[in-house]
Protein backbone atom coordinates (compact mmCIF):
# COMPACT_ATOMS: atom_id res chain seq x y z
CA UNK A 1 0.00 0.00 0.00
CA UNK A 2 2.82 2.25 0.84
CA UNK A 3 4.72 1.42 -2.42
CA UNK A 4 1.23 2.22 -3.97
CA UNK A 5 1.18 5.84 -2.51
CA UNK A 6 4.60 6.64 -3.48
CA UNK A 7 4.02 5.34 -6.70
CA UNK A 8 0.80 7.43 -7.29
CA UNK A 9 2.78 11.06 -5.83
CA UNK A 10 5.21 9.62 -8.89
CA UNK A 11 2.86 9.26 -11.48
CA UNK A 12 0.81 12.76 -10.57
CA UNK A 13 4.23 14.83 -10.69
CA UNK A 14 5.37 13.58 -13.95
CA UNK A 15 1.85 14.10 -15.15
CA UNK A 16 1.57 17.49 -13.59
CA UNK A 17 4.82 18.65 -14.84
CA UNK A 18 3.43 18.15 -18.63
CA UNK A 19 0.27 19.90 -17.82
CA UNK A 20 0.49 23.24 -17.42
CA UNK A 21 -1.82 25.86 -16.91
CA UNK A 22 -1.40 29.39 -17.70
CA UNK A 23 -2.73 33.06 -16.24
CA UNK A 24 -6.02 31.97 -17.74
CA UNK A 25 -6.44 28.92 -16.33
CA UNK A 26 -5.84 27.12 -19.64
CA UNK A 27 -4.71 24.06 -19.32
CA UNK A 28 -2.14 23.67 -22.15
CA UNK A 29 -1.15 19.63 -22.63
CA UNK A 30 1.64 20.07 -25.10
CA UNK A 31 4.95 18.10 -25.64
CA UNK A 32 7.42 19.84 -23.65
CA UNK A 33 9.32 21.99 -26.12
CA UNK A 34 12.52 19.77 -24.96
CA UNK A 35 11.39 17.07 -26.55
CA UNK A 36 10.94 18.79 -29.97
CA UNK A 37 14.12 19.90 -29.98
CA UNK A 38 16.38 16.86 -31.36
CA UNK A 39 18.59 17.66 -33.92
CA UNK A 40 21.65 16.50 -36.12
CA UNK A 41 24.15 16.71 -38.96
CA UNK A 42 25.91 14.71 -40.93
CA UNK A 43 28.58 15.27 -44.01
CA UNK A 44 30.79 13.58 -46.36
CA UNK A 45 34.08 14.55 -48.55
CA UNK A 46 33.51 11.70 -51.12
CA UNK A 47 34.17 7.97 -50.54
CA UNK A 48 36.94 5.78 -52.64
CA UNK A 49 40.01 3.64 -52.12
CA UNK A 50 41.65 5.95 -49.32
CA UNK A 51 43.99 4.07 -47.66
CA UNK A 52 45.89 5.49 -44.55
CA UNK A 53 49.67 4.65 -45.84
CA UNK A 54 48.53 6.66 -49.48
CA UNK A 55 47.67 9.75 -46.98
CA UNK A 56 50.78 11.31 -45.58
CA UNK A 57 49.76 13.05 -41.62
CA UNK A 58 49.64 16.40 -42.62
CA UNK A 59 47.42 15.64 -45.51
CA UNK A 60 45.02 13.47 -43.29
CA UNK A 61 44.97 16.62 -40.49
CA UNK A 62 44.05 18.79 -43.11
CA UNK A 63 41.03 17.09 -44.22
CA UNK A 64 39.82 16.03 -40.86
CA UNK A 65 40.57 19.45 -39.77
CA UNK A 66 37.87 21.16 -42.77
CA UNK A 67 35.34 18.49 -42.04
CA UNK A 68 35.51 19.95 -39.02
CA UNK A 69 35.38 23.23 -39.51
CA UNK A 70 31.94 22.43 -41.72
CA UNK A 71 30.25 20.15 -39.59
CA UNK A 72 30.71 22.62 -36.55
CA UNK A 73 29.39 25.63 -38.86
CA UNK A 74 26.07 23.84 -39.43
CA UNK A 75 26.06 22.06 -35.84
CA UNK A 76 26.13 25.85 -34.79
CA UNK A 77 23.23 27.44 -37.36
CA UNK A 78 20.94 24.00 -36.18
CA UNK A 79 21.66 24.89 -32.12
CA UNK A 80 20.24 28.47 -32.93
CA UNK A 81 17.08 26.76 -34.45
CA UNK A 82 17.88 27.92 -38.05
CA UNK A 83 16.64 25.29 -40.54
CA UNK A 84 18.30 21.93 -41.67
CA UNK A 85 18.10 24.09 -45.30
CA UNK A 86 20.27 26.78 -44.03
CA UNK A 87 22.86 24.52 -42.16
CA UNK A 88 23.35 22.04 -45.27
CA UNK A 89 23.95 25.38 -47.33
CA UNK A 90 26.61 26.81 -44.70
CA UNK A 91 28.02 23.41 -44.07
CA UNK A 92 28.78 22.51 -48.12
CA UNK A 93 29.97 26.35 -48.84
CA UNK A 94 32.99 25.71 -46.52
CA UNK A 95 33.52 22.67 -48.50
CA UNK A 96 33.22 24.20 -51.63
CA UNK A 97 35.12 26.30 -50.85
CA UNK A 98 38.04 24.22 -50.41
CA UNK A 99 40.21 22.75 -52.90
CA UNK A 100 40.65 19.44 -51.03
CA UNK A 101 37.18 18.35 -52.13
CA UNK A 102 35.68 17.71 -55.95
CA UNK A 103 33.32 20.59 -55.54
CA UNK A 104 33.57 24.34 -56.14
CA UNK A 105 37.54 25.26 -55.61
CA UNK A 106 38.51 21.83 -55.93
CA UNK A 107 36.54 20.78 -58.73
CA UNK A 108 38.08 18.08 -61.13
CA UNK A 109 38.63 18.50 -65.00
CA UNK A 110 36.45 17.66 -68.18
CA UNK A 111 38.28 15.95 -71.41
CA UNK A 112 38.29 19.30 -72.83
CA UNK A 113 40.11 21.35 -69.98
CA UNK A 114 37.03 23.04 -68.43
CA UNK A 115 35.73 22.69 -64.83
CA UNK A 116 31.40 21.60 -65.24
CA UNK A 117 29.64 21.89 -61.82
CA UNK A 118 26.70 20.14 -60.33
CA UNK A 119 24.73 20.24 -57.41
CA UNK A 120 21.04 19.86 -55.81
CA UNK A 121 19.06 20.46 -52.41
CA UNK A 122 15.75 18.85 -51.17
CA UNK A 123 13.71 20.43 -48.86
CA UNK A 124 11.97 17.28 -46.60
CA UNK A 125 9.05 19.66 -45.41
CA UNK A 126 7.37 19.97 -48.66
CA UNK A 127 9.61 18.05 -51.10
CA UNK A 128 10.35 20.71 -53.08
CA UNK A 129 13.92 20.81 -54.82
CA UNK A 130 16.51 22.42 -56.97
CA UNK A 131 19.59 21.31 -59.17
CA UNK A 132 22.33 22.44 -60.95
CA UNK A 133 24.28 21.45 -64.11
CA UNK A 134 26.97 22.13 -66.12
CA UNK A 135 27.96 25.41 -64.21
CA UNK A 136 31.37 27.04 -64.93
CA UNK A 137 31.64 30.47 -63.22
CA UNK A 138 29.24 29.67 -60.19
CA UNK A 139 31.69 29.80 -56.86
CA UNK A 140 28.89 27.66 -55.04
CA UNK A 141 26.35 25.44 -57.02
CA UNK A 142 24.40 24.65 -53.94
CA UNK A 143 23.78 27.99 -53.32
CA UNK A 144 22.42 28.47 -56.98
CA UNK A 145 20.24 24.94 -56.67
CA UNK A 146 18.92 26.38 -53.54
CA UNK A 147 17.61 29.46 -55.45
CA UNK A 148 16.10 27.45 -58.12
CA UNK A 149 14.05 25.40 -55.90
CA UNK A 150 12.92 29.06 -54.02
CA UNK A 151 13.20 31.67 -56.38
CA UNK A 152 11.69 29.54 -59.37
CA UNK A 153 9.10 27.54 -60.79
CA UNK A 154 11.53 24.68 -61.93
CA UNK A 155 13.08 22.07 -60.43
CA UNK A 156 16.68 21.48 -62.25
CA UNK A 157 18.58 23.89 -64.57
CA UNK A 158 21.75 23.30 -66.80
CA UNK A 159 24.36 24.87 -68.57
CA UNK A 160 24.31 29.13 -69.54
CA UNK A 161 20.57 28.44 -69.00
CA UNK A 162 21.42 28.01 -65.34
CA UNK A 163 24.05 30.86 -65.31
CA UNK A 164 21.56 33.33 -66.40
CA UNK A 165 18.83 32.41 -64.01
CA UNK A 166 22.48 32.89 -61.46
CA UNK A 167 22.42 36.63 -62.98
CA UNK A 168 19.15 37.44 -62.06
CA UNK A 169 19.59 36.04 -58.31
CA UNK A 170 22.50 37.22 -55.91
CA UNK A 171 25.02 34.43 -56.48
CA UNK A 172 28.29 35.03 -56.52
CA UNK A 173 29.79 34.48 -59.90
CA UNK A 174 33.82 33.86 -60.98
CA UNK A 175 35.65 33.67 -63.64
CA UNK A 176 36.64 30.07 -64.81
CA UNK A 177 40.42 30.46 -63.54
CA UNK A 178 39.16 30.17 -60.37
CA UNK A 179 38.90 26.89 -60.89
CA UNK A 180 41.96 25.69 -61.92
CA UNK A 181 44.02 24.13 -59.10
CA UNK A 182 47.35 22.34 -60.60
CA UNK A 183 46.44 18.93 -58.54
CA UNK A 184 43.37 18.35 -60.36
CA UNK A 185 44.37 19.76 -63.72
CA UNK A 186 47.64 17.20 -63.67
CA UNK A 187 45.12 14.34 -62.75
CA UNK A 188 43.59 15.06 -66.43
CA UNK A 189 46.82 15.18 -68.20
CA UNK A 190 47.57 12.11 -66.55
CA UNK A 191 44.53 10.26 -67.41
CA UNK A 192 44.44 11.99 -71.09
CA UNK A 193 48.54 11.26 -71.76
CA UNK A 194 48.82 7.85 -69.74
CA UNK A 195 52.00 9.66 -68.71
CA UNK A 196 51.25 8.38 -65.44
CA UNK A 197 53.13 7.12 -62.08
CA UNK A 198 53.10 3.62 -61.66
CA UNK A 199 50.19 4.05 -58.69
CA UNK A 200 48.26 5.67 -61.16
CA UNK A 201 48.77 3.45 -64.03
CA UNK A 202 47.38 0.38 -61.67
CA UNK A 203 44.02 2.78 -61.48
CA UNK A 204 41.92 3.15 -64.13
CA UNK A 205 39.34 4.76 -62.28
CA UNK A 206 38.19 8.20 -63.31
CA UNK A 207 38.06 9.18 -60.37
CA UNK A 208 41.71 8.66 -59.38
CA UNK A 209 42.42 11.78 -57.09
CA UNK A 210 46.44 12.24 -57.37
CA UNK A 211 46.50 14.01 -54.23
CA UNK A 212 45.80 10.48 -52.01
CA UNK A 213 47.42 8.84 -55.22
CA UNK A 214 44.14 6.65 -55.27
CA UNK A 215 40.69 6.68 -56.66
CA UNK A 216 38.63 9.03 -54.96
CA UNK A 217 35.17 10.58 -55.42
CA UNK A 218 35.47 13.65 -54.02
CA UNK A 219 31.71 14.95 -54.11
CA UNK A 220 30.47 16.28 -50.70
CA UNK A 221 27.27 16.48 -49.54
CA UNK A 222 25.60 17.12 -46.00
CA UNK A 223 22.42 15.87 -44.26
CA UNK A 224 20.70 17.77 -41.31
CA UNK A 225 17.66 17.22 -39.06
CA UNK A 226 16.73 20.76 -37.59
CA UNK A 227 14.98 21.69 -34.42
CA UNK A 228 11.33 21.73 -35.86
CA UNK A 229 11.79 18.34 -37.15
CA UNK A 230 12.22 19.26 -40.75
CA UNK A 231 14.71 17.38 -42.83
CA UNK A 232 17.61 18.83 -45.68
CA UNK A 233 19.84 17.28 -47.87
CA UNK A 234 22.82 18.72 -50.51
CA UNK A 235 24.81 17.48 -52.64
CA UNK A 236 27.87 19.50 -54.49
CA UNK A 237 30.27 18.05 -57.21
CA UNK A 238 32.48 18.77 -59.93
CA UNK A 239 31.98 15.50 -61.41
CA UNK A 240 34.82 13.33 -62.79
CA UNK A 241 38.24 13.84 -64.26
CA UNK A 242 38.26 13.62 -68.36
CA UNK A 243 34.19 13.49 -68.50
CA UNK A 244 33.02 14.59 -72.25
CA UNK A 245 30.03 14.58 -74.15
CA UNK A 246 28.32 16.78 -70.81
CA UNK A 247 28.44 14.04 -68.59
CA UNK A 248 26.20 14.28 -65.69
CA UNK A 249 26.66 11.97 -62.56
CA UNK A 250 23.96 11.25 -59.78
CA UNK A 251 24.94 14.86 -57.73
CA UNK A 252 22.43 16.64 -59.21
CA UNK A 253 19.60 14.06 -59.88
CA UNK A 254 16.83 14.19 -57.13
CA UNK A 255 16.38 10.68 -55.99
CA UNK A 256 20.06 9.56 -56.83
CA UNK A 257 22.64 12.21 -55.65
CA UNK A 258 19.77 13.41 -52.80
CA UNK A 259 16.79 13.18 -51.44
CA UNK A 260 14.96 13.95 -48.37
CA UNK A 261 11.46 13.80 -46.82
CA UNK A 262 10.41 14.54 -43.12
CA UNK A 263 8.61 11.40 -43.35
CA UNK A 264 11.52 8.59 -43.33
CA UNK A 265 15.01 10.56 -43.75
CA UNK A 266 17.48 12.68 -45.52
CA UNK A 267 20.38 11.34 -48.01
CA UNK A 268 23.38 12.49 -49.81
CA UNK A 269 25.69 10.37 -52.48
CA UNK A 270 28.89 9.96 -53.04
CA UNK A 271 30.12 7.51 -55.75
CA UNK A 272 30.18 5.98 -59.03
CA UNK A 273 27.57 8.06 -60.72
CA UNK A 274 26.45 6.08 -63.55
CA UNK A 275 25.89 3.10 -61.08
CA UNK A 276 24.05 5.61 -58.33
CA UNK A 277 21.36 7.09 -60.68
CA UNK A 278 20.58 3.42 -62.18
CA UNK A 279 20.08 2.44 -58.24
CA UNK A 280 18.35 5.57 -57.75
CA UNK A 281 20.43 5.23 -54.42
CA UNK A 282 18.78 8.46 -52.11
CA UNK A 283 15.27 7.60 -52.96
CA UNK A 284 15.66 3.90 -52.29
CA UNK A 285 16.80 4.45 -49.05
CA UNK A 286 13.84 6.36 -48.12
CA UNK A 287 11.56 4.44 -50.02
CA UNK A 288 12.47 1.08 -48.35
CA UNK A 289 11.79 3.15 -44.92
CA UNK A 290 8.62 4.45 -45.97
CA UNK A 291 6.93 1.10 -47.57
CA UNK A 292 9.35 -1.42 -45.89
CA UNK A 293 9.63 -0.22 -42.50
CA UNK A 294 13.59 -0.25 -42.38
CA UNK A 295 15.01 1.96 -39.69
CA UNK A 296 17.69 4.43 -41.43
CA UNK A 297 20.75 2.23 -40.92
CA UNK A 298 19.17 -0.85 -42.24
CA UNK A 299 18.08 0.51 -45.70
CA UNK A 300 21.04 2.47 -46.25
CA UNK A 301 23.03 -1.26 -45.69
CA UNK A 302 20.98 -2.91 -47.62
CA UNK A 303 21.18 -0.37 -50.79
CA UNK A 304 25.00 0.28 -50.60
CA UNK A 305 26.49 -3.07 -48.94
CA UNK A 306 24.48 -4.92 -51.00
CA UNK A 307 22.28 -3.57 -54.01
CA UNK A 308 25.06 -1.25 -55.25
CA UNK A 309 27.52 -3.66 -55.46
CA UNK A 310 25.02 -5.88 -57.20
CA UNK A 311 25.23 -3.77 -59.88
CA UNK A 312 29.32 -3.41 -60.15
CA UNK A 313 29.23 0.54 -58.53
CA UNK A 314 30.78 1.55 -55.33
CA UNK A 315 30.50 4.21 -53.12
CA UNK A 316 28.84 6.05 -50.11
CA UNK A 317 25.99 7.76 -48.23
CA UNK A 318 25.66 9.95 -45.50
CA UNK A 319 21.49 9.58 -44.24
CA UNK A 320 19.61 11.45 -41.34
CA UNK A 321 16.25 10.18 -40.05
CA UNK A 322 13.70 12.57 -38.04
CA UNK A 323 14.85 11.53 -34.96
CA UNK A 324 17.88 12.31 -35.90
CA UNK A 325 19.34 8.55 -36.24
CA UNK A 326 22.53 8.87 -38.49
CA UNK A 327 23.91 6.10 -40.87
CA UNK A 328 27.27 6.81 -42.68
CA UNK A 329 27.52 3.57 -44.98
CA UNK A 330 30.11 2.80 -47.67
CA UNK A 331 31.65 -0.04 -49.71
CA UNK A 332 35.12 1.19 -50.61
CA UNK A 333 37.61 1.23 -48.27
CA UNK A 334 37.26 4.68 -46.80
CA UNK A 335 34.48 7.89 -47.14
CA UNK A 336 35.65 11.27 -45.56
CA UNK A 337 32.73 12.01 -43.35
CA UNK A 338 31.50 13.79 -39.87
CA UNK A 339 28.70 13.35 -37.53
CA UNK A 340 27.89 15.76 -34.46
CA UNK A 341 24.26 15.36 -32.65
CA UNK A 342 22.40 17.21 -30.18
CA UNK A 343 24.79 17.42 -27.41
CA UNK A 344 27.54 18.13 -29.73
CA UNK A 345 29.32 15.05 -29.62
CA UNK A 346 31.60 15.25 -32.73
CA UNK A 347 33.29 12.13 -35.11
CA UNK A 348 35.22 12.59 -37.92
CA UNK A 349 36.77 9.47 -39.52
CA UNK A 350 38.03 8.36 -43.22
CA UNK A 351 38.87 5.00 -43.31
CA UNK A 352 36.88 2.01 -42.46
N1 LIG B 1 28.99 10.83 -57.76
C1 LIG B 1 29.83 11.76 -58.41
C2 LIG B 1 29.67 11.63 -59.90
O1 LIG B 1 29.52 10.53 -60.40
C3 LIG B 1 31.25 11.60 -58.06
C4 LIG B 1 31.54 11.67 -56.59
O2 LIG B 1 30.78 11.19 -55.77
O3 LIG B 1 32.57 12.23 -56.26
O4 LIG B 1 29.73 12.62 -60.59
Amino acid sequence: MKNFKIFSVFVSLIVFSCISSDKSGHISTEIPSESLENFGIAIHGGAGTILKNQLSDSLELAYKSKLEEAIRQGHLLLKEGRSALEAVTATINILEDSPLFNAGKGAVFTNRGTNELDASIMDGATLNAGAVAGLTHVKNPINLAHKVMTQSEHVFLFGAGAEAFAATQDIEMVSTDYFYTKNRYNALLNMQTKETTKSALENKSPFFDPYIRASKFGTVGCVALDKNGNLAAGTSTGGMTNKRFDRIGDAPIIGAGTYANNATCAVSSTGWGEYFIRGVVAYDISALMEYKGLTVKEASELVIQEKIPKLGGDGGVIAIDRHGNVSMSFNTPGMYRAHMDKEGQLEVAIYK
